[in-house]
């Protein structure tokens, strides 16, 4: 049953985007210019059912699958999310089962979550400054008291909670340390991203990174020397600095330290197609197959070859390699 690609790394995690809408339009992920009133978002036809998701990850299981990951655009928008939630936690009691979110929505959700069977919630924020978080998410309908609310009430439910913070130089630095205490202070973790290359409308620049080792200096001025930790895990995305005082935090370096290496991921965009990288520019389509009455069994061998042949290691070679013509957006594969 043993499933390893031409690098021999596993496939451990399914990363699964239920639908490519959001309510935020953050300038970096979704700027409005390309996704605006008339943007064309997938019909309900086109996204991958509950029944043909709990299929995908029913076949992987036996292959090595350990933890899934429901993302979009926004999770919390796709309607009766609790109920996939359920389904998957039926298909595979042990598996870890975590969910990506804005956290717009999630006072609403957080005990319908739980109880549906998560395990785990990543919450995205950028400022805790309300005028900077609208700017970013283009939003003015929300703003970080309501995310805050949504993360106090997952944990007040017993799901694990960690915040994902993208920095963009010049944005939103200055939010560095201000996030950095109220994580601290509550004892959740944070995790800084690199802006990354991904999709193509966000307009990214190298020079617009921030990177790890950048927010690691302004950290380090107010809490002290941070330590590095060994990996717990070999295809661990977050590298994880301990402060004095034992708070860890997290550094999603996919620019400036790629970890290609050890990726052990695969993603189902939300019109159900397996992507092996988050910088692919095409993906193989797994609901033609659902369509046809494909079983667990033939969904398990149509992944295991797409599997076997992966070669992918985009971040690790970005800089020695052409660009690809199109890259997938982020929204659509799933963050
Ligand atoms: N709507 C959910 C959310 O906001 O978390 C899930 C989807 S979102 C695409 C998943 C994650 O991708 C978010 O943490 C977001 O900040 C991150 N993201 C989007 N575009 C990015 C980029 N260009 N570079 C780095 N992270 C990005």
């Amino acid at each position: 049953m043993r499933l390893v690609d031409r690098y021999e790394r596993p496939l451990h995690d399914l990363r699964i985007s239920v639908t490519d809408r959001c309510n935020f339009r953050c300038t970096y992920c979704m700027p409005r210019e390309h996704f605006g009133v008339d943007h064309v978002f997938l019909e309900r036809e086109a996204l991958l059912t509950y029944e043909e998701i709990t299929v995908v990850v029913r076949s992987l299981l036996p292959a090595g699958l350990r933890k899934v990951r429901l993302t979009g655009g926004e999770p919390l928008l796709r309607k009766d999310i609790t109920a996939l939630i359920e389904m998957l936690r039926n298909a595979g009691p042990d598996l870890d089962l975590a969910l990506t979110t804005n956290g717009a929505l999630l006072e609403r959700y957080a005990t319908a979550l739980k109880e549906a069977g998560l395990n785990r919630v990543t919450v995205s924020l950028d400022a805790m400054d309300t005028a900077l978080f609208q700017r970013m998410a283009d939003t003015t309908n929300h703003g970080p008291d309501d995310v805050w609310r949504g993360i106090e009430a997952a944990m007040s439910v017993g799901l694990g909670v960690k915040i994902n913070t993208v920095v963009q130089k010049g944005v939103n630095d200055n939010e560095l340390l201000p996030l950095a205490k109220a994580c601290v202070d509550r004892n959740i973790p944070l995790r800084f991203i690199e802006f990354m290359d991904v999709g193509n409308t966000n307009a990214w620049k190298l020079e617009d990174v921030l990177t790890g080792r950048e927010v690691r200096r302004v950290l380090q001025e107010r809490f002290g020397p941070l330590t590095p930790l060994q990996a717990t895990e070999r295809s661990q995305v977050a590298r994880t600095y301990e402060t004095m005082n034992g708070y860890r935090f997290g550094f999603i370096e996919s620019v400036s330290n790629p970890f290609c290496g050890d990726c052990t991921r695969a993603r189902l965009s939300a019109n159900g197609s397996l992507y092996t990288c988050l910088f692919s520019s095409a993906g193989h389509d797994l609901k033609a197959l659902l369509r046809m009455e494909a079983g667990e069994q033939e969904i398990q061998a149509a992944v295991r070859s797409i599997w076997e042949q992966r070669k992918d290691r985009y971040s690790a070679e970005r800089s020695s390699m052409e660009e690809p013509a199109s890259k997938v957006e982020m929204s659509f594969i799933g963050g």
